[in-house]
């Protein structure tokens, strides 16, 4: 063979390339087309029954030299990337995705405007045990110029004989402080039809780890107008976490701050792994602000400065941290609240080191 010829050969090789480079596209348009008629209808974007006549009918018409197993393998890696490109375009379609809205969302709870790039913080005890008990913190609070206070009145305890709040009537104590005091207070809901009770006494519902995907939670909450702090699941994915949060934005409330709290792992020298890289990757994927809980991810007092100064240098909009009068006595997770005194000296060194980060 002359290299005339060899090169006409390979002409017609790199024109066929094209041609199949042309219509290997084309059909990925198709197929987009195809995933959006599906998103409409609701129906699952992978059919297994569909692949298998379409490679049926590819085979029918094999006259080689291509073996039958050959050409499978090969559609079968077309399919695939087709299938990826649609759930590309899923993602994307998210409403709480980035891709679907690039300003960061600011969720406004009396004032405080969290999400506009300076940092804030939500701090109490972890369940309200009395008024006394709360307003101690809430002066606290008050006196460093914050807003927002915590303080669980319905307690998901992993044994069901630990104290499971106060109910309603911690509820109630949560507003005579949020009236006495004039703060914001943020405090978990766990069942669905508390949620429009709720609203008459608190300023933000929070989603517990252990709800993250109670669905219809989700969909209650997120049929309200009021914000919601949504907690990552113990044992959830970033994904599972996103999607969570889309529960709640597909019911119209916009207005979610998401929260690491830490995930489960093997390791035992804190409670949870806090997962400090989910903030920058919430952050990058969805639009809203995100808070790391540094009390119920370390589950260590001692981790609660360093964790929560990682926090904001690595760009997560608020730190949660537990507070109580005296911790050696609280119904609940006595072992990580700080005092008073080591509230000062935490918000104190905290503030210092946040620099140059503006507060
Ligand atoms: C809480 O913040 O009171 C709490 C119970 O946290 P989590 O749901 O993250 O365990
Ligand atoms: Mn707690």
């Amino acid at each position: 063979m002359s290299n005339q010829e060899l090169d006409q050969l390979r002409q017609q090789v790199d024109e066929m390339n094209l041609e199949i480079l042309k219509l290997v596209n084309d059909r990925a348009r198709l197929v987009q087309e195809i995933g959006k008629v599906k998103e409409k209808q609701g129906v699952n974007r992978y059919d297994p029954l569909r692949e298998r006549d379409m490679l049926n009918l590819i085979k029918q018409h094999n006259d080689g030299p291509f073996e039958n197993s050959t050409i499978e393998h090969m559609f079968k890696q077309i399919f695939k990337a087709a299938l990826e490109l649609q759930e590309d375009d899923h993602r994307k379609a998210l409403l709480v995705s980035r891709k679907k809205k690039a300003e960061d969302t600011i969720v406004e709870i009396k004032g405080e405007k969290i999400g506009d790039g300076n940092p804030h913080f939500v701090f109490g005890p972890c369940a309200v045990e009395s008024y006394e008990q709360v307003a101690a913190v809430a002066q606290s609070i008050k006196s460093k110029g914050l807003k927002l206070l915590r303080g669980g009145a319905f307690k998901p305890r992993t044994s069901p004989y630990d104290f499971q709040g106060l109910g309603i009537e911690g509820l109630k104590i949560l507003k005579r402080i949020a009236d006495d005091f004039d703060m914001a207070v943020v405090s978990e809901i766990v069942n669905p039809a508390d949620i429009e009770h709720a609203l008459e006494y608190i300023d933000v519902i929070q989603i517990g780890a252990r709800n993250m995907q109670n669905f219809e939670l989700l969909k209650a909450a997120g049929a309200v107008n009021k914000p919601v702090l949504l907690k990552r699941g113990l044992a959830a994915t970033i994904d599972e976490f996103i999607n969570a949060a889309e529960y709640i934005m597909a019911q119209g409330n916009g207005q979610i701050i998401l929260c690491e709290r830490g995930i489960r792992t093997y390791e035992r020298a804190t409670r949870n792994t806090l997962d400090i890289s989910a903030v920058p990757i919430l952050k990058q994927e969805t639009h809203l602000p995100v808070f790391v809980d540094v009390t119920h991810s370390t589950g260590r007092r001692d981790l609660l400065l360093p964790t929560a100064k990682a926090a904001l240098a690595i760009g997560a909009d608020g730190v949660m941290a537990e507070v109580h009068p005296d911790p050696a006595v609280a119904l609940s997770d006595s072992a990580q609240q700080m005092d008073l005194e080591q509230f000062d000296e935490f918000y104190r060194s905290l503030l210092s080191s946040a620099h140059p980060v503006k507060l």
